[in-house]
């Protein structure tokens, strides 16, 4: 018992170390095997098995010598971008997104499926149909498959607990994928996953805090805490949507009242921009569209907000200030300095963000306030199916 105690202590040292090898090569462009052992306090013997290790499963490679200054050169390590190919999902409300990505967040391939309106069965042969054409243009061996899913994920069961525009209540999804493809499977909710890939890909320091703000059908939002992604006790952490805001507000699809999304959403943008057509007829989307009724995308009414149309300036604006109160209280208990603002309203870019961070300054403490920065999340579009690959480098690897 004792020997098979040590056995397995061994082990998951060994595996450790080559997690923390393995990340500081991803984070440098070369380094030497001195280099690393200065920077993890690792003995030269412990770092040289770990690099073989790495060089042996091809992650890692020798690239060359330092230039001498003097002493013997030493060979320099890199990381192997191509070593393996991801499979991510990004399970969208209208259409399933796929893509075959590399180590370092490349989509080298992508395909998007429409979601036909059909049943459990039928949404789940469209998934399989369309990761078995991803596994088709992966040319190197996979790693894993990271799903993106708008819902509640139990992360730790592998069940997708709830999704809103999929038959998915309680799916084993984890497990019917993992028979079918024999490969790990990693899935969260979509702004938890959207909030690691930006940690992991976006510019920020080891170790930071975020909080990723999703806002298009709804609003949610993904925390990384000190590195770390958090999920919360029930997997739902930053569902910041369904929390009223406005005490003689609107009643909001989930039955209560005044609801961030009653006031902030694709949606609600939608539905104001028909208003504003309909009651002006000097407005600038009406350059945009026939009717007001023709008013069905974020497009038209960035095509009026960018002719410069002030009614959809101000409703803007008075979506940033709601957003804003949301998101002081956000700071006020996680005291998160980098704010990240993604999903199809981001495209309006400062016209949001600025009343979004007036508001907050408002609303919370200076001492707070004067840290957090709000801006575009780096990640863009593809936020979702490089958060879905980030649940695999950090899974797999240890690369997060
Ligand atoms: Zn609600």
């Amino acid at each position: 018992m004792a020997n098979a105690f040590r056995k397995a202590t061994h082990e998951q040292t060994r595996v450790h170390n080559r997690c923390l090898v393995l990340k500081i090569i991803y984070d440098q462009e070369r380094i030497s095997r001195a280099a690393i052992a200065r920077m993890t306090q690792l003995t030269r013997a412990t770092v040289s098995t770990a690099v073989g290790d790495l060089i042996e499963d091809g992650l890692v490679r020798e690239v060359g010598l330092t230039s001498s200054t003097g002493g013997k050169p030493a060979t320099l390590l890199s990381f192997v971008d191509d070593a393996r190919h991801v499979i991510s999902l990004d399970l969208a409300n209208r259409e399933f997104r796929g893509a075959v990505i590399n180590l370092r967040g490349q989509i080298l391939y992508r395909k998007n499926v429409p979601i036909l309106p059909t049943d459990r069965d039928g949404t789940l042969g469209l998934l399989s149909i369309l990761i078995d054409d991803l596994l088709r243009e992966a040319t190197r061996p996979v790693l894993g498959i990271g799903i993106g899913v708008p819902g509640i994920v139990d992360i730790e069961q592998g069940v997708i607990r709830h999704t809103i525009h999929l038959d998915w209540q309680n799916l084993a999804l984890r497990a019917i994928l993992a028979a079918r493809y024999g490969l790990p499977i990693h899935m969260a909710n979509d702004s938890h996953a959207a909030a690691i890939g930006e940690y992991m890909f976006g510019p920020y320091e080891d170790g930071a805090s975020l909080l990723v703000l999703r806002i298009g059908p709804g609003i949610s939002a993904g925390i990384v805490l000190n590195g770390s992604l958090h999920y919360g006790d029930g997997f739902a952490a930053g569902e910041i949507g369904h929390v009223s805001i406005q005490h003689n507000g609107q009643v909001c699809r989930c039955g209560h009242i005044g609801c961030l999304e009653t006031l902030v959403s694709r949606k609600v943008l939608l539905e104001s921009a028909r208003a504003i057509a309909a009651s002006d007829p000097d407005s600038k989307l009406h350059q945009f569209a026939a009717s007001p009724d023709a008013i069905c995308s974020t497009d038209i009414v960035l095509a009026a907000f960018s002719a410069g149309d002030q009614a959809i300036c101000n409703l803007i604006a008075g979506m940033g200030r709601h957003l804003g109160m949301a998101v002081a209280t956000l700071v006020g208990v996680l005291d998160v300095q980098h704010i990240l603002v993604a999903g199809s309203m981001a495209r309006f870019g400062e016209a949001l963000l600025n009343p979004m961070r007036l508001e907050m300054e408002r609303c919370v403490h200076y001492e707070l306030a004067k840290h957090v920065r709000i801006s575009p999340s780096y990640l863009g579009q593809d936020i979702v199916i490089q958060g879905a690959v980030a649940l695999v480098l950090s899974k797999e690897l240890g690369l997060a």
